[in-house]
């Protein structure tokens, strides 16, 4: 087996629990795509762990003990992520949630998900997917139920995005359920499915009183899922705007799959600043905004980014915003920090008088590492302006 020496700071880091090894602390590495066991400098085992160049990082540490990877212990991991879900396996309400989450389930790179009863497999690296042969025998050993698996591939060297794995094959479209309200999604088309499953907590409230009898807007809306929650939670309307084209006949799917009337839900396609402006130049007004941008977008005009341009929405938001409104501000980063999002809202509210009602963060089925910050990558702030 390969011994890995890592220097102070890595050290540290392995110490205080985050399991990301950081490309920073790795410089000189030379080794990829191996299970490793890792001592300090002074010659202390620190754990095991493999290197896979990845998206964030180039590797992860998954185990204090020296391990084997066999199907044993993916089955030992396997039984523990289900045990930790078992009041969302029994709900009838809720059929399409994560059933492993990468470092919080104790192994980083991988993530699996419940689409009904399908898994949707997500590879981060080549290691994992070099190694998925025996995930996918201990998975079937431990969750018999599902009659058909996909995979998505998050590096570009599989040279796919997305295929079937085994068992039965799922219709291009189907309809989940969450919270009792279904959504149409799709398992085998690029990297998307049609709705971001980490948003449930946001998405329960709406369904649960917070939109009733309001009026609201859904900016950088996707397939317009929180629009989708907010009608089945009595909304008067929802104005979903997206620059996508094909964002419309997704979110057309979702209103359809609750046999929701379109006469007062409009999908727009259409750039948000432009829709801001648009707005008041109408005289619109909304009782709730919500504002979920990607973290970083390139168009024709201009480019994005959540850290340094997040103020400019809340900015324009506060002119179409009825008295008494609400702002629900989503960021979905790993790199900014919840008071540095906070910092940012700060800065778009200015003079403006507002409270903070709340922060949500991922729901429960995505488990994080309580010792590393940037595992609970998203933040929604509830805002009463
Ligand atoms: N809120 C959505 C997820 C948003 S994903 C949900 O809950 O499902 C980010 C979306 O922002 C993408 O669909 C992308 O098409 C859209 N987008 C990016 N830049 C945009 C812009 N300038 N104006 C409008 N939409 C934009």
């Amino acid at each position: 087996m390969n011994k890995l020496t890592v220097g102070s700071s890595a050290e540290k880091k392995i110490k205080e629990g985050v399991r990301l090894l950081g490309s920073k602390d790795y410089p000189d590495l030379n080794k990829d795509n191996q299970l490793v066991y890792l001592y300090s400098r002074s010659n202390t085992f620190l754990g095991t762990a493999y290197l896979s160049k990845q998206n964030k990082g180039i590797g992860w540490l998954i185990a204090d003990q020296e391990i084997k990877l066999d199907r044993d212990f993916f089955e030992t991991l396997f039984q523990r992520s289900k045990g930790k879900r078992k009041n969302l396996a029994k709900s009838d309400t809720t059929t399409a949630y994560r059933l492993f989450n990468q470092e919080g389930d104790s192994f980083g790179g991988l993530s699996i998900d419940r689409y009904g009863d399908f898994a949707l497999f997500t590879w981060y690296n080549t290691f994992v997917y070099s190694i998925k042969e025996i995930i996918i025998e201990a998975f079937q050993q431990i969750y018999p139920e599902f009659v058909g698996a996909y995979e998505k591939v998050r590096f570009p060297q599989a040279g796919h995005q997305s295929a079937h794995l085994y068992g039965k094959e799922a219709p291009a479209y189907f309809d989940v359920l969450e919270n009792g309200v279904s959504y149409s999604v799709f398992l085998n088309d690029g990297l998307m499915t049609g709705i971001f499953l980490d948003q449930r907590y946001v998405r329960d409230r709406l369904v649960n009183g917070l939109a009733l009898g309001k009026r609201l807007l859904n900016l950088f809306s996707y397939t317009a899922a929180f629009s989708v929650a907010a009608a089945m939670g009595g909304a008067v309307s929802t104005t979903s705007v997206d620059l996508a084209r094909r964002s419309k006949e997704l979110s057309y799917r979702h209103f359809q799959a609750n046999q929701l009337d379109m006469s007062s839900h409009q999908l727009v396609v259409m750039d948000v600043f432009d829709y801001l402006k648009y707005a008041k130049r109408h005289d619109l007004s909304y009782e709730i905004v919500v504002i979920d941008p990607p973290s970083f977008a390139r168009n024709k005009k201009q480019t994005f980014s959540v850290l340094k341009d997040y103020h400019r929405l809340i900015h324009q938001v506060l002119d179409i915003l009825s008295p008494d409104g609400m702002i629900i501000a989503s960021a979905n980063t790993s790199n900014m920090p919840v008071s540095q999002f906070k910092k940012e809202l700060e800065k778009g509210f200015g003079s403006h008088k507002h409270t903070y009602i709340d922060l949500q963060q991922l729901p429960n089925d995505f488990a994080v590492n309580e010792k590393d910050e940037s595992s609970n990558y998203l933040k929604v702030f509830t805002i009463k302006v």
